[in-house]
């Protein structure tokens, strides 16, 4: 757990106080009092990041019901320069959407639903308040699926998850957030509501604007509604466990299981964090257990009417296994069975590791294997005893790392993420594959992203955002 009061940190806690009692009135007489909470009444959740303690309280917190009430929250904290930082559901993994020391937050909460939803063009158009689950249900009921899904689809919007151009477990089959919006509304710095709800699949007409708040991390603007892709409706989900030899192994059952059309999610767990979950995942019965090797869990899922992704899981696990290519594999036969592999493989069991850091780095997928001894080595190089577990989203290149150590503090942070970064950087992969710059990873930006990049980045954000309120002390 870390907590940051950079207000108390700068010496500024009295200007904060003055502060906020002159944003709070400005505030209550622009939207009315329904709309705005005072900075002593805030309730710690709007300043708490996720799997954190509390950090600074903000100055006010704003929960708009429409459009009008952001654009005017905006246009006003535009003339008084006041920082605002735009909030979704919090569980956000790069402290992305929560106060810094002087800011006012604005809480997408209040501003949620499923506005329309178009069966003949397959789309859904929501606001960005609605939380990632009733998108999926809403899709599900009108018989459709929506392409992205992720632990936390209980809590985080569809703004955050837009903002942050989230991942998740089906991103081989229907890509990342980004390839789910066509068309997105979101609110400028001063106020201004820009409206590209596009609803068609081709539209080339002049700059495609939208993709300038995806993955921007309410740095450029704040989301506040879109028009969202639906995929034709997936069967039930077939899902499997195989143990695996090594990382070119696990390569050679991507390359065989890539080719079956069914594949929604292909992930794998190295050994250690397969050893070190299945230990401490209490009352999941975990697939070879005490085995040594690499653990991959496998989903398959259909919308051909009358498919059978069960028959097309088994087949090619059936021919992987006399090619020799899987040691052993054990097929779910329960949505028990396949809910108690995903358990293992979404790692909870790891947040209890001491001065836990996590990082989400993305690599070519053939490159992951060589990564993770050289960043292993790099580690124990430094820190003999480290624990150091590599799990991830493989299909995509994904791979997040748990890393921990018996004592820690903000230097030895710093120098983990040095550590873990260079290696990142001398193979030419990203820091950040899903979860985002933030705050956490902001001090290395560089070693993923050149001068000339970082240099239009700022071009882009002095021309959307010359007053830097916009989430500040965020990505750039
Ligand atoms: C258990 C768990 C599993 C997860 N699994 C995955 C995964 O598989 N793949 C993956 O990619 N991520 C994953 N995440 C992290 C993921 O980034 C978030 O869950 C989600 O995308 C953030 O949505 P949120 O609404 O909680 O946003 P928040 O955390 O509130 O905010 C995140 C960022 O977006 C900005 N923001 C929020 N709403 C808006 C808006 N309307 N307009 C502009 N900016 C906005 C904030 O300022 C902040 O910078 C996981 C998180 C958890 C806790």
């Amino acid at each position: 757990m870390q907590t940051h009061d950079y207000a108390a940190a700068s010496g500024k806690q009295d200007d904060v106080a003055m502060n906020s009692i002159a944003i709070e009135s400005a505030l209550i007489a622009e939207l009315g009092a329904d709309l705005v909470t005072r900075s002593a009444d805030i309730d710690p959740r709007y300043f708490t990041a996720y799997n954190e303690a509390p950090g600074v309280r903000p100055l006010a917190l704003v929960r708009p019901r429409s459009i009008d009430d952001v654009s005017r929250t905006l246009a006003l904290c535009r003339r008084l320069r006041q920082p605002i930082v735009p909030q979704g559901g919090l569980t956000g993994l790069a402290r992305g959407g929560v106060a810094l020391g002087g800011e006012v937050v604005l809480s997408m909460e209040r501003f949620a639903g499923i506005e329309s939803l178009d069966a003949a063009a397959a789309t859904v158009t929501v606001r960005a308040g609605t939380p990632l689950q009733i998108v999926q249900e809403a899709a599900d009921a009108a018989g459709f699926t929506f392409g992205v899904d992720l632990g936390a689809r209980g809590t985080c919007q569809i703004g955050g998850t837009i903002a942050t151009n989230a991942g998740g477990t089906r991103a081989i089959r229907y890509g990342v957030m980004r390839e789910q919006v066509l068309g997105l509304e979101a609110v400028l710095a001063d106020g201004t509501v820009l409206s590209s709800m596009n609803r068609m699949l081709k539209n080339n007409a002049g700059y495609d604007l939208k993709q300038l708040f995806i993955g921007s991390e309410g740095t450029l603007g704040i989301v506040t509604r879109a028009v969202l892709r639906l995929r034709p409706k997936l069967g039930a989900p077939a899902t499997a466990m195989c143990l695996v030899a090594d990382y070119d192994t696990v390569l050679r059952l991507w390359d065989r299981m890539r080719a079956v059309e069914e594949v929604v999610s292909f992930e794998a767990m190295w050994p250690s964090f397969y050893r070190y979950v299945c230990s401490h995942t209490p009352g999941v019965a975990a697939p070879f257990a005490g085995a040594d090797g690499f653990a991959v869990l496998i989903e398959c899922a259909t919308s051909t009417p009358g498919g059978d992704a069960a028959q097309a899981l088994e087949a090619c696990l059936g021919d992987c296994l006399e090619a020799g290519i899987i040691d052993d594999a054990a097929l779910a036969t329960s949505e028990r069975q396949a809910r108690d592999m995903w358990m293992l493989r979404e790692g909870l069991a790891i947040d209890e590791l001491p001065h836990l850091v996590n990082f989400d780095v993305s690599l070519p997928t053939g490159e992951l294997g060589a990564f993770a001894e050289r960043c292993e080595a790099a580690l124990r190089a430094r820190w003999p005893d480290i624990v150091c577990l590599f799990f991830g989203h493989i299909g995509d290149g994904n791979v997040h790392i748990g890393v921990s150590l018996a004592e820690l503090d903000e230097a030895l942070v710093d120098e983990l993420d040095r550590t873990v970064y260079a290696v990142v950087q001398e193979m030419d992969g990203s820091i950040s594959a899903e979860h985002g710059i933030g705050v956490l990873k902001r001090p290395y930006l560089a070693c993923t992203r050149s001068d000339a990049e970082i240099g239009l980045m700022r071009v882009l954000k002095t021309a959307l955002d010359p007053q830097r309120i916009l989430n500040p002390g965020k990505v750039l």
